[in-house]
């Protein structure tokens, strides 16, 4: 493609996205696509002769779209957000047009030293201790997903416990990437212990955890982490840190924070109580500005309160990457806190986000978010045929219908039928999840484009097939 047709086209996509987001709300928001659809419409071998791009963008159009669920859609409303925006896409674009490779400072350094600037900055932004920055002892990185991040983490752990019989603690709310992080660390199934939690809402109990880390210490185990989380997926419960950290910090206990979803809302001063116990226990923490902050997957940043037991055990040199920057000791090499060695330069969508919105920017967005879920546990709340789970400082918000008159199995299979009616409608999209073995719908406000007449909508359209169930 010749620098001519790259601009051609590349002027097509910009309008073709600008488009789309500008008409996004004309699409089902759940494609209605069954399994093996797209792949049938497709041919089975790569094109022998190159294609003009045109055709590639009518295919685009005619094949792939339908089989596409609208994340960015205003009622979007399943899992967590998964947020883009106009600066987050130029920024990710002009990565890929740079097309830089930055495993070492030495392969590109601006992409490692921007990097260091903008997690420094968000550290600061969402009031995150000053020794977490890379000035400091501590440091930030910039991971593929929260799962990558906690899995790094656990391998700094595993390296300063040193490996003996390790034991990982994590609540039945503890998202499972860190059940899977503990199976590619090598720490055994037997070895992961789940902590009770209160009944409500849903965070890990200190009682217990005391209980299974003084049991194990007696059975010659060595406890190496503990995993709190601030806002789990399920219903954003929000664990004890300060109390886990007390314990931890008694036995010397590495405490990892999971707040992949929930992290970001510290952008705004009101909410930085979610971080109670942060500063002065914790050892790593990660979020996802990919979730709510405004940033195109993939972006989960990775801060660590000591910097040296990550880069102790995650460092190898092979001879072909020797060079006098990384010898001098004067430049980090962010390949040693991560598991792949080569990068994307992640930071320029990071950078472009939060120039372009400000703090100020930021915080408005995630306000509009926490707002709209108050607006909406408002209204369920008054509604007597339904449950609504009363935590909700985020932007989410579960409560089930409570079929007045039918057996549990029939309240469970209608609450699941208003669920598949809603989602097959393509009108909104809601997730589930399950609290005391009850199906629970999760509506999870936070795309830019969602306004309160969305979440009204929304509302109205729950009742309306409730009602119809009913009947
Ligand atoms: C979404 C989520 C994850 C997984 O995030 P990825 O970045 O997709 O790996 C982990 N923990 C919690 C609490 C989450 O909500």
């Amino acid at each position: 493609m010749s620098a001519e047709e790259f601009r051609k086209h590349g002027k097509q996509v910009i309008d073709w996205i600008a488009d789309y987001m500008a008409g996004i709300e004309s699409y089902p928001v759940r494609s209605q696509v069954r399994p093996g659809d797209i792949r049938a419409a497709l041919p089975e071998c790569a094109p022998e002769q190159g294609e003009p791009f045109d055709q590639i963008l009518a295919d685009l159009e005619r094949i792939i779209m339908p089989g596409v669920t609208h994340w960015q859609h205003p009622n979007f409303f399943a899992y967590f957000p998964a947020n883009t925006s106009g600066p987050g896409i130029l920024g990710d674009l002009l990565s890929s047009g740079l097309g830089v490779q930055g495993m070492i400072w030495a392969t590109s350094p601006a992409c490692t030293e921007l990097e260091t600037v903008v997690v420094d900055w968000l550290a600061d932004l969402l009031g995150l201790p000053r020794h977490w920055r890379t000035d400091a002892r501590g440091g930030g990185v910039i991971e593929d997903s929260a799962s990558s991040g906690s899995l790094v983490a656990l391998l700094a752990a595993l390296h300063r416990a040193g490996r003996a019989r390790n034991t990982l603690y994590v609540s039945s709310q503890t998202h499972s990437s860190l059940e899977k992080a503990a199976i590619i660390a090598g720490v055994a199934k037997e070895n992961v212990r789940i902590v009770d939690v209160d009944p409500d809402p849903l965070a890990m109990r200190p009682g217990h955890l005391a209980e299974l880390i003084a049991q194990d210490l007696r059975d010659g185990y060595t406890p190496t982490m503990v995993c709190a989380t601030i806002g789990t997926t399920s219903t954003t419960a929000i664990d004890p840190v300060r109390r886990i950290g007390e314990l931890c910090a008694e036995h010397g206990i590495w405490l990892h924070v999971d707040a992949a979803y929930a992290g970001v809302a510290a952008v705004c001063e009101e909410l930085r109580w979610i971080n109670d116990g942060v500063a002065e226990f914790v050892d790593s923490y990660v979020t996802d500005p990919h979730k709510w902050l405004l940033t195109n997957f993939d972006c989960t940043v990775l801060w660590v309160a000591d910097r040296a037991p990550l880069i102790e055990a995650l460092s190898v040199l092979p001879e072909y990457l020797r060079n006098a920057a990384t010898e001098s000791g004067e430049v980090i090499d962010y390949r040693d806190w991560q598991i792949p060695l080569g990068r994307r330069f992640r930071s320029l969508k990071l950078w472009a986000v939060l120039r372009w919105y400000g703090a100020e920017g930021l915080r408005e967005h995630i306000r509009t978010g926490v707002a709209l879920a108050d607006e909406l546990a408002g209204w369920v709340a008054e509604h007597d045929d339904f449950a609504l789970l009363e935590h909700h400082p985020f932007g989410l918000v579960c409560f089930r219908p409570l079929w007045p008159e039918r057996s549990v199995a029939d309240a469970e299979a209608a609450t699941i039928s208003l669920l598949d009616r809603l989602n097959d409608s393509g009108d909104i999209y809601l997730s589930h999840t399950k609290i005391d073995g009850r199906t629970t719908l999760r509506v999870a406000i936070g795309a830019p484009a969602t306004t309160h007449d969305h979440v009204l909508t929304a509302w109205r359209r729950i009742n309306a097939e409730y009602r119809a169930l009913r009947a």
